[in-house]
């Protein structure tokens, strides 16, 4: 199936905003995921493939705050200025400011075509608040992606990463590069890097990620949900052995 690609109005908007694109009828099999892995290790790239391929929306948290950080001064609530502080320097937003967010956002998680959440959780108190809220919505997760690759090669890909400053499309200068340099293939959108990957952030957010992101993988081993997935070589190649152990999900 291909999906058209949604704007995702009801996770970066929230309030009463609904997406262009809304699944009208729930799939064969509505897929439930989160993408776990460093930040850099192509999360993103595999969630975009994936909406296409299985029609479930990217959820960003990441997404979210940068969302945030284009409106007018004045429009933004001071936990979300605060967060933005804390994204900046490539630190962790306090849990409770992520929770509030993700509980205003609830009706993306009943959503038909199910979901794909990637950059949350991040922490075990959100992922237990997660569990929680999860069993009180009736909604279960299908799988947990565990993206792995080497740090250089991370911090590599970090370096040339690009994206799209209206559709949040990513790009590499090497590995995916755009045909024309600076410019989105798909809206012709103004390609730049994100302030959090400049190098000072990125040792911040490594850091931050081997702190309270990588016992995550011990957490979801523990309730049976982790498919570990080696993230080297092309996105596509990665994505073709994400296809390969989703099937595996299924067959179990
Ligand atoms: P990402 O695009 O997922 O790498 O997120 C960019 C930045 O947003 C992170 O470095 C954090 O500052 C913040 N952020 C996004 N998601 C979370 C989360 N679940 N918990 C805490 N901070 C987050």
């Amino acid at each position: 199936m291909t999906a058209i690609k949604n704007d995702r109005a009801a996770w970066l908007k929230a309030g009463n905003a609904t997406c262009s694109h809304p699944p009208l009828r729930a799939p064969a099999k509505a897929w439930r995921l989160i993408l776990l892995g460093a930040p850099g290790v192509g999360k993103g790239t595999q969630a975009d493939l994936l909406h296409e391929r299985l029609g479930a929306c990217h959820l960003s948290t990441g997404d979210v705050f940068r969302a945030a950080k284009t409106l007018p001064d004045g429009q933004r609530s001071p936990a979300m200025d605060c967060a933005l502080d804390f994204m900046r320097r490539g630190d962790l937003v306090p849990d409770q400011t992520v929770l509030d967010m993700v509980s205003e956002r609830l009706r993306c998680l009943h959503c038909c075509g199910g979901f794909l959440l990637d950059g949350f959780p991040r922490t075990v108190v959100q992922a237990e608040a997660l569990e929680k809220l999860m069993q009180r919505e009736e909604v279960a997760m299908t799988a947990v992606l565990n993206y792995e690759l080497p740090m250089e090669e991370i911090v590599a890909r970090i370096s040339g990463r690009r994206t799209c400053s209206q559709c949040k499309a990513v790009y590499h200068v090497v590995s995916r590069p755009s045909r024309t340099e600076g410019v989105c293939d798909s809206c012709g959108g103004k390609l730049f890097q994100r302030e959090d990957d400049r190098p000072e952030s990125v040792r911040v957010r490594m850091a931050a990620y081997e702190k309270s992101t990588r016992p995550l993988i011990k957490f979801y081993q523990e309730r049976g949900l982790l498919v570990p997935i080696i993230a080297g070589g092309t996105p596509e190649e990665t994505f073709q052995r994400t296809l390969v152990a989703l099937n595996g999900v299924l067959t179990d």
